[in-house]
């Protein structure tokens, strides 16, 4: 492994030293022996406390090779319509929005182009996206459907909308620099960055929102920067362990997203990890006990421990939370294996 660590790792330690504490004693009132073992004792609680507060930063790694993102663009008639010279506003949105991605070596390329019409153009963000997801195939790219502008209900913080950890996004047209930021953040999106307290690019309310990531966003992109578009898996391909050191970080801190620790437990599991990926479904119920999917997958986790009195147990849990639900059949013919019924 290089020593040399990655830009925003020096930025991150540039930004650790300013918010230090003033532990400086002038080492002139100290004798030299006491001063050293001082500041011995106070440089080690520093590192102790960085490692704790934020595992995977603090290490030195080799710059990523640079990597081709392929996006495949969607655009509705009102779009095309609203921005005519859309191919030249869009290639200079994205040149802003690749400079922020330029920390982790994303480079994002459109390779397709494809038109698609929406049912009605004022539907929420969520379920338009989820006709261009049936409508169009992704084909192992991230989809990018433009929308024209509507008389949606004005909603200043819905500019555009992602699936998180998933490679669909929609954005509607806007000023151009407004277009690009939105871009950027639904892109963070796509790469499993949730909405995060602070002013920079995944501030939830659209008026804290900079250009930027901040630097725990940039560790999770380069742990999902070599992200598998063309699998309905999530965090396929995806650095794991080092995704989860920033998630379990964030939900201590209750800034984390339920579904993207239920993901990457998901993730865990399939890599055949069962205890990182009951540590992942475990916070995530403990964001949000009513998240009956996360249940499910803690059950088949407990099976894979060998639990069985808590994998039933959790297989109950969500069974009394969705009757009738995507899990519900094989969840209770698991139950009734598991307690020795026919
Ligand atoms: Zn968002």
């Amino acid at each position: 492994m290089s020593q040399r660590p990655s830009h925003f790792v020096e930025v991150f330690h540039k930004k650790r030293t300013l918010l230090a504490p003033p532990w400086g004693l002038s080492p002139t009132f100290l004798p030299l022996d006491r001063c050293f073992s001082l500041t011995t004792m106070l440089l080690t609680l520093l590192f102790a406390w960085s490692y704790v507060a934020f595992p995977s930063v603090g290490v030195a790694e080799e710059p990523p090779t640079r990597r081709i993102v392929p996006l495949k663009i969607v655009t509705d008639q009102a779009f095309r319509e609203s921005t005519p010279l859309w191919r030249g506003f869009l290639r200079r949105a994205l040149r802003q929005t690749q400079e922020q991605f330029d920390p982790v070596a994303l480079d994002f390329r459109i390779e397709e182009e494809a038109y698609w019409e929406p049912s009605d153009p004022s539907l929420p963000f969520s379920v338009l996206l989820s006709e261009v997801q049936a409508s169009v195939p992704n084909e192992g790219r991230i989809l990018v459907a433009l929308v024209g502008a509507t008389d949606r209900p004005a909603e200043p913080d819905l500019l555009g909308y992602a699936l998180l950890g998933r490679p669909y996004l929609i954005v509607e047209t806007h000023s151009a620099d407004l277009f690009a930021q939105t871009l950027t953040h639904e892109l963070g999106h796509v790469f499993g960055l949730p909405h995060l307290p602070g002013r920079h690019v995944m501030a939830n309310r659209a008026a804290d929102r900079t250009a930027e990531f901040d630097v725990l966003s940039l560790d999770v992109l380069l742990a999902t920067r070599t992200m598998d578009f063309s699998h309905n898996t999530p965090f396929s391909e995806c650095d794991l362990h080092r995704l989860k050191d920033v998630y379990l970080a964030w939900a201590e801190r209750g800034n984390g997203k339920a579904s993207l620790l239920s993901n990457l437990g998901v993730a865990f599991r399939r890599e055949g990890d069962a205890v990182s990926a009951a540590a992942c479904l475990k916070a995530a119920l403990a964001m949000e006990d009513e998240f009956a999917e996360a249940w499910f997958h803690m059950a088949r986790v407990q099976e894979d421990l060998g639990d069985e009195m808590a994998a039933t147990l959790a297989y109950e849990r969500y069974l009394s939370l969705e009757e009738a639900g995507r899990f519900s059949d094989r969840a209770r013919s698991s139950q009734q294996r598991l307690m020795g019924s026919p």
